[in-house]
């Protein structure tokens, strides 16, 4: 989140991790599963463990679930995402989160799901977000910011729950002015798909259209389960699919393979099937497909452009103020 230089990158980059990739087998299991239900379920391709926990600034502590430096082109267009699970906060004059830092070349999109946020940046974006809202942060060309609990929140404490996602921009957007979207819990359209309710934050889902404008196709929601059962949503085949459970533990794919809350699983891109998702009553899943980039990723710290030369130009840039500064 909230990218202190140590958060994004080099904190986790040498983070040892064990995903379970699945075979050719499974194949033939979704054949058989195809003879039985009149859409075929999208293959899995892999389910990762998350990273390491650890705190950004002193307001959020997050699990890295996934990282660029993971394996960006299999997560193009997304690049992190950061997971502050439910915790406690006792009441408190001070307000915790990060100072001022820098962005640039890419999205900032934060949900809050308990809790209130306080935002503030040099291109004049800023507001409070509290559950159920999003803000959607373009920091393409820079931006310096930062991230807060909400003073009213710090005075009376309480539970605090969060996500950051971060979302590449294509080289021709990376230099292109900075935006702020915050979105609210209402503006999000409601869908009944199967045993989940889906919110949809951005892009196209069962006839509907969510909110946020992005800069390349995505589509982002959640869903929460109100019984047992299926979810199945249609996603364009050729995107990257990504699907975190955020609280419970949900299975997918025509074998039934299990994602572990807080792990997060990536669906076949070459597999034009339907997304089926089953899991508990109560489970919580970000779900996040997007058109893939196919462009070099370079991200280092707060910064992802396409080369290395740019991340040194970025560097210049926000030491020589050219990023702006807060007021
Ligand atoms: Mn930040």
């Amino acid at each position: 989140m909230l990218g202190t230089l140590a958060a994004a990158g080099a904190a986790v980059a040498g983070w040892a991790v064990a995903p379970k990739f699945f075979g050719s087998s499974k194949r033939e299991a979704k054949m058989q599963s195809a003879a039985q239900t009149k859409t075929s379920p999208r293959a899995l391709q892999a389910v990762f463990p998350p990273g390491p926990e650890h705190w950004v600034g002193d307001g959020f502590y997050v699990k890295t679930v996934f990282w660029p430096q993971l394996d960006a082109q299999m997560l193009s267009p997304f690049l992190l995402l950061d997971h502050a699970a439910r915790k406690r906060f006792d009441a408190s004059h001070y307000r915790r989160g990060v100072g001022e830092h820098p962005h640039r070349g890419f999205e900032t999109v934060t949900f809050a799901y308990e809790g209130e946020i306080e935002h503030r940046d040099s291109a004049g974006g800023g507001g409070r977000i509290g559950p159920g809202d999003v803000q959607w942060m373009t920091a393409a060309s820079g931006i310096v910011h930062e991230e807060k609990h909400a003073q009213a929140f710090s005075e009376r404490g309480g539970d605090f729950e969060m996500v950051q996602l971060w979302v590449n921009l294509p080289a021709s957007k990376k230099m292109s002015e900075p935006r702020y979207q915050p979105l609210l819990d209402r503006e999000f359209p409601r869908l009944q798909l199967g045993a989940a309710e889906a919110r949809l934050v951005a892009g196209r889902l069962a006839g509907e259209t969510g909110p946020a404008k992005t800069h390349t196709p995505i589509t982002t929601f959640d869903l929460r389960f109100h019984e047992d059962g299926t979810s199945e949503v249609e996603l364009p085949a050729g995107w990257t699919t990504l699907v975190f459970p955020l609280e419970g533990d949900v299975t997918a794919g025509p074998a039934l393979e299990p994602i572990a809350s807080r792990h997060f699983g990536v669906f076949d891109r070459n597999d034009d099937g339907v997304v089926q998702l089953h899991a508990s009553k109560g489970a919580r899943v970000l779900v996040l497909a997007g058109q893939p980039l196919d462009e070099p990723v370079v991200a280092y710290g707060p910064f992802v452009m396409n080369t290395r030369e740019e991340i040194g130009q970025a560097f210049r840039d926000y030491q020589s103020g050219r990023m702006g500064h807060l007021l």
